[in-house]
């Protein structure tokens, strides 16, 4: 199908827009995934796609064409997106950006890819991130650094860096990202785009190379709030039977909601978010969206979540330990590459798990090891456990007081490539203020709300309570009708 519609504006149209001209054949599946695989080839120094197949993606162009043809009106039908490579899928290789998983392709699709494929949405390859979703800058990635298309010397953030990127970019109107402790949000607060990770347990789990399981969860990011409320509602739903966290709860349709009034919703700032560590340019943007908030009718509460600040070593105890645990699987038998001369078994892991992990997986494995270990365990893993418990009170008692949190969700907008690379501990403490909601298991969003240092963007997240994400998408999305951080490109894309 030819369209009259110029090539130009393909890639600017949000999910609902191409929604809409596939729905009504203005444009074809086919001609809107050819051109975002010509974009893609065009931009391929941002390092965004890890795989890539031209023929499987206009393959799956055609399918959902023939549906369009024989009038289904399913909504994403049509619509092209691309998955952060640690969901499994069987049409591409999964590496989870690891050396050790090069080469890998599973037998089975992952629950999130499945659903959005039969939902009819056209999947363009696989998105680069940081090693087994390690890190908070993708530059643990074992196949090279993305780039920032605000200012290609800066980080896109991490570890759905590349997720964010092509979203920011245009090289897809919306992706999947999985945040453990910020990576959905920070990266999306890092390149101007807007993103949601659901409750934990909202999405399933299963087909997602597993990092810390009891902190893991999937979410879309897209341009808006509106494009991520229809992605959503075609991730999420119940999968109790393949992932024994899932939540059984059927699946909702978070864009009902989205044009709610939000007169009178209170929102609360959180003391902790606002002190020391946070950069005056983050402040000023995050200042003036609340602003913003108010004359739509929220009110601003103060309140505090006193244990902010330990859930940075809280985490770093928890997920390293999970880590280590998940990533034995990774041996040289079962998935992936083996070492090619050893002794004996036992040399052959050693020799593997040396050649084809990177350097933070394996500080991460060593951590792990260790505060698990027996006389260690109760000096670190069970005492953060118990904190974490406490932090998760800590938002229910401020969620007495209000009806979803906001505050910066970085402390300062994206740094120069190279510049933490060799400090791990410097990347730790830039994952604050996403670390909480991430151990007390609530969904959480970011929004562009401007921008700071050297022009790169400032997001601002927003916190609800279980299962709120309708609300936050609501807010967010009332935020975006009034302003217009959220349609900005950067230059030269
Ligand atoms: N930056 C955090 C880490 O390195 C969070 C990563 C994530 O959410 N996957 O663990």
């Amino acid at each position: 199908m030819s369209s009259t519609i110029s090539a130009t504006h393909i890639h600017n149209f949000s999910v609902a827009e191409l929604s809409q001209k596939l729905q009504s054949r203005q444009l074809g599946a086919v001609e809107v995934a050819q051109h975002f695989l010509d974009r893609n080839e065009q931009f391929k120094d941002l390092n965004c796609l890890l795989s890539f197949d031209p023929k499987t993606t206009l393959d799956q162009a055609q399918l959902a064409q023939n549906r369009l043809d024989q009038k289904d009106t399913n909504f994403l039908l049509g619509v092209p997106l691309a998955h952060k490579d640690i969901f499994v899928t069987k049409d591409f290789p999964t590496t989870a950006g690891s050396k050790i998983l090069e080469g890998y392709r599973s037998p089975f699709d992952a629950t999130v890819v499945q659903k959005l494929a039969d939902a009819g949405m056209v999947n363009l390859g696989k998105l680069n991130c940081d090693e087994f979703a390690m890190g908070s800058a993708n530059e643990n990635s074992a196949y090279g650094a993305v780039k920032n298309p605000w200012d290609i010397t800066k980080v896109p953030g991490g570890s759905s860096g590349a997720s964010a990127a092509m979203v920011a970019a245009r090289l897809a109107p919306a992706v999947t990202g999985t945040d453990t402790g910020g990576s959905i949000r920070q990266p999306a607060a890092f390149c101007g785009i807007t993103g949601i990770k659901p409750t934990y347990g909202r999405a399933s789990r299963y087909g997602m190379v597993a990092f810390a399981s009891s902190l893991d969860q999937a979410g879309p990011m897209a341009r808006s709030a509106e494009d991520c409320a229809l992605i959503l509602s075609a991730m999420c739903g119940p999968d109790t039977a393949r992932d024994s966290t899932s939540l059984d709860i059927p699946a909702e349709n978070y864009s009902i909601n989205l044009n709610q009034s939000i007169e009178g919703l209170r929102i609360g700032l959180p003391k902790e978010f606002f002190g020391e560590g946070l950069s005056p340019d983050v402040r000023q943007a995050v200042d003036a969206a609340l602003y913003e908030l108010t004359q739509l009718g929220a009110k601003l509460v103060p309140i505090s979540l006193p244990r902010t600040e330990l859930s940075i070593p809280v985490y770093y105890i928890i997920a390293p330990a999970e880590a280590s645990s998940n990533l034995s699987r990774f041996d040289g038998v079962k998935f992936g590459q083996r070492a090619k001369d050893f002794a004996d078994l036992n040399d052959m892991y050693q020799k593997t798990r040396t050649e084809f992990f990177g350097e933070e997986v394996k500080r991460r494995i060593m951590v792990g090891t260790y505060v698990l270990s027996h006389g260690y365990y109760d000096a670190y893993y069970l005492q953060a456990q118990k904190i974490r418990r406490l932090i998760a009170q800590d938002f229910q008692d401020a969620f007495k007081q209000c009806d979803v949190i906001a505050g910066p969700v970085a402390p300062s907008v994206a740094w120069s490539l190279g510049d933490k690379n060799n400090d791990p501990v410097a990347n730790y403490l830039a994952d604050i203020f996403t670390l909480p909601a991430s151990l007390a298991g609530l969904p959480g969003m970011s929004i562009p709300v401007g921008f700071g240092a050297g022009q790169m963007p400032v997001g601002m997240q927003l916190i609800g309570n279980y299962l709120q994400e309708s609300r936050l998408l609501n807010v967010a999305h009332r935020f975006q009708t009034a302003t217009d951080f959220h349609l900005q490109a950067p230059k030269g894309y």
